[in-house]
């Protein structure tokens, strides 16, 4: 078993243990056995997955960084939802709102920003999209 811990500034740490943890690394997606060498790694916008038996959680991250010490997890991130919390209403507005924001943007900051909320925006769609298809199967 793998100890997942999650913590976000706005949050207390959500503990879990895990089977398997799926993090959004800056590269691609890394898988977490129990007994992972230790790494220490960067985290892009993306899913992360905590499988427990034939129970998968799934958050929306949008950033931080992640610990590996063999058997445990810890990821900081600066933002965290559980596909349940996610409002999709919200998001959509979010990706409407960045759209625009890219076509005004003035300056590679205003470029980089709007970029980052529109990845933040398709992400939390995508995973409480990806999950409500899911159920109607
Ligand atoms: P918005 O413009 O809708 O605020 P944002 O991408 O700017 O979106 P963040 O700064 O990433 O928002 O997050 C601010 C807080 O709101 C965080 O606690 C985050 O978990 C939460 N949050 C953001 N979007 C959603 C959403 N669609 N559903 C639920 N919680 C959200």
């Amino acid at each position: 078993m793998i100890e997942l811990e999650l913590v976000t500034p706005e949050r207390l740490a959500f503990t879990e243990q895990a089977d398997f943890v799926v993090l959004p690394g800056l590269e691609g997606e890394i898988g977490v056995l129990p007994g992972h060498a230790p790494l220490l790694t960067q985290l892009a916008a993306g899913e992360l997955r905590i499988q427990r038996g034939d129970n998968t959680e799934l958050f929306a991250v949008s950033g931080g960084f992640a610990e590996v010490l063999r058997d445990r997890v810890r990821v900081f991130a600066e933002t965290a939802e559980m596909h349940g919390e996610i409002d999709a209403e919200r998001a959509r507005l979010a990706a409407e709102r960045a759209r625009k924001e890219l076509k005004a943007a003035a300056n590679p900051a205003d470029l980089e920003q709007a970029q980052a909320a529109l990845r933040r925006a398709l992400l939390r769609l995508r995973i409480s999209e990806g999950l409500s298809r899911r159920r109607k199967k």
